[in-house]
């Protein structure tokens, strides 16, 4: 991947353990965050009212493994259709090939400046850092990007990336960097950023955007936004870009009304949002308004390996919602940030180990309760706390599985001891002996067990073990006196 824009601050996946304790202790986060996603569990809940969501859920996996099950042909359909709709297409294998795609057309086109609506696979291959260090100017137009993007961070959330601010702070941010009056009134701050973001969408070179649907059949790209900012970014300077992963194709313009009902009332709670762009060809002769040129980027980055494993695969069902992070109890406490990832929260947690491997990534699939909300609440279904104990599984296996980097947290000290329990738990004479004599012993069990019991009590070996107390309950049956337990302790007692 590119290296990312200077200055910008910085997380890192590896850094997860740190961050999120970091993150635990600063209670500004945990009430933005809680404010938040309470705000969008709730709308998510009422938006889809008395509708049979279990029957849409099912229909919206099915689309989305249906099209996965054609994927290579319905690439090569999109390919061809929107070729023929003078849509340039283009493959790139990784991100790094993808940003050098985008620097060549704008260099095709002299250009200095860059207008981007929100396209989280920019985000993935850190497509800003690589324009500006060409000397291209590259400037979010989504207002929660433009945020983030002035304050120089990340986004910390798929759909909404400045969750993490407040007004005060918004407000802050604005003031700081545009000069703005110090305000609590949202109507006067988003003005004062349409103001300014008009004037360079009138002067941008080069639009770029992500793509939520890519529809094979018409060679149609569908694309989902609130702010006016997508259409804007699409149709107003000379050349637009799209970019999106080669898992965003749907087989035909039928698929998108479930995906996109499914996606609204998931993401933000809404019917409808603002504005759905379908992107189908440059400006035709005689219209008098469009881009000259439109391009498609594709990116792999490692989805076509994911590809290839039956149950991963299920994660290329994805259509950002951002659902699973809105009801993750792990996310909603840290925030964003704390994954280090372009994707925080559930879906990170099985998409980013793909994409950057296990070995920077090993902290993520473990970074859940395994509550298995977000598989409760995806609108397609995917079986989220199965992948995580897959990739939890993956990281201490042996290294032969399908995700870069695994086994990577299979150390000697663990492997020995699973050795040395399995080979206890398969004979049980020694299994009694060895229990037997850690309940004698069990007074010296240590109260601390390293960060285990930071939060918790460390246990301890039971006094007597279930067997012995079975046959005691059997025999206090047989003889109500007791006297077939001259100790007269209770089992209760035998076992603290
Ligand atoms: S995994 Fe499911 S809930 Fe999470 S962002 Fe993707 S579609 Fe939405």
């Amino acid at each position: 991947m590119s290296a990312q824009t200077p200055g910008v601050e910085t997380y890192s996946p590896r850094e997860f353990h740190r961050q999120a304790h970091d993150a635990l202790g600063n209670p500004q986060i945990r009430a933005n965050f809680r404010k938040a996603m309470d705000g969008l569990m709730a709308k998510r809940r009422e938006s889809f009212g008395d509708w049979d969501l279990e029957a849409l859920r099912e229909l919206g996996a099915n689309i989305r493994l249906r099209a996965l099950a054609k994927l290579p042909d319905l690439l090569e359909q999109l390919e061809a259709n929107c070729e023929a709709n003078g849509i340039r297409v283009h493959w790139a294998e990784d991100g790094e090939q993808a940003c050098r795609i985008i620097r060549e057309i704008c260099e095709s086109h002299d250009a200095k400046s860059v207008i981007k609506g929100k396209s989280m696979v920019s985000e993935e291959m850190h497509l800003n850092a690589h324009l500006e260090a060409a000397g291209i100017e590259a400037l979010e137009s989504d207002l929660g990007e433009y945020l983030v993007q002035l304050n120089q961070q990340t986004p910390s959330h798929i759909i909404m990336p400045a969750i993490h601010l407040n007004t005060d702070e918004i407000s802050e941010i604005l003031h700081d960097k545009t000069g703005t009056e110090r305000t609590r009134d949202v109507d006067y701050m988003t003005a004062a950023a349409r103001q300014q973001l008009r004037e360079r969408f009138m002067a941008a070179d080069v639009g770029v955007s992500g793509v939520n649907f890519a529809v094979a059949e018409t060679g149609t790209l569908c694309l989902v936004e609130n702010e006016g900012n997508g259409r804007m970014t699409t149709t107003v300077p000379p050349v637009h870009v799209a970019v999106t992963g080669i898992e965003k194709v749907v087989e035909h313009l039928r698929d998108v009304p479930p995906l996109y009902s499914l996606l609204t009332r998931s993401a933000t709670g809404q019917h409808v949002t603002t504005y759905f762009n379908m992107i189908s060809s440059p400006r035709k002769e005689g219209e008098r308004d469009g881009p000259q040129e439109v391009h498609l980027v594709l990116v792999d980055s490692g989805r076509s390996r994911i590809y290839q494993d039956d149950e991963l695969l299920d994660t290329l069902r994805c259509i950002r919602c951002g659902a699973c992070m809105n009801h993750c109890p792990v996310y909603t406490r840290v925030g964003g940030h704390t994954y280090g990832t372009t994707y925080p929260g559930p879906i990170g947690s099985i998409l980013s180990p793909h994409l950057m491997g296990l070995e920077e990534t090993k902290d993520l699939p473990t970074a859940s309760s395994l509550c298995g909300a977000c598989g409760e609440v995806c609108p397609v279904k995917i079986p989220i706390p199965d992948l995580l104990v897959r990739l939890r599984r993956e990281s201490v296996g042996e290294g032969r599985g399908n995700v870069a980097g695994a086994g990577v947290k299979r150390t000697r000290k663990e492997v020995a001891a699973w050795k040395g329990f399995q080979w206890l738990a398969t004979h049980p004479a020694a299994w009694r002996a060895g229990t037997s004599v850690a309940g004698k012993l069990r007074a010296l069990t240590p109260a601390r067990l390293g960060a285990w019991t930071d939060y918790r009590t460390a246990p301890k070996p039971a006094g007597t073990t279930l067997h012995a107390l079975v046959k005691r309950h059997q025999a206090s049956k047989r003889d109500p006196a007791g006297e077939s337990d001259p100790a007269g302790k209770s089992h209760e007692e035998e076992r603290r």
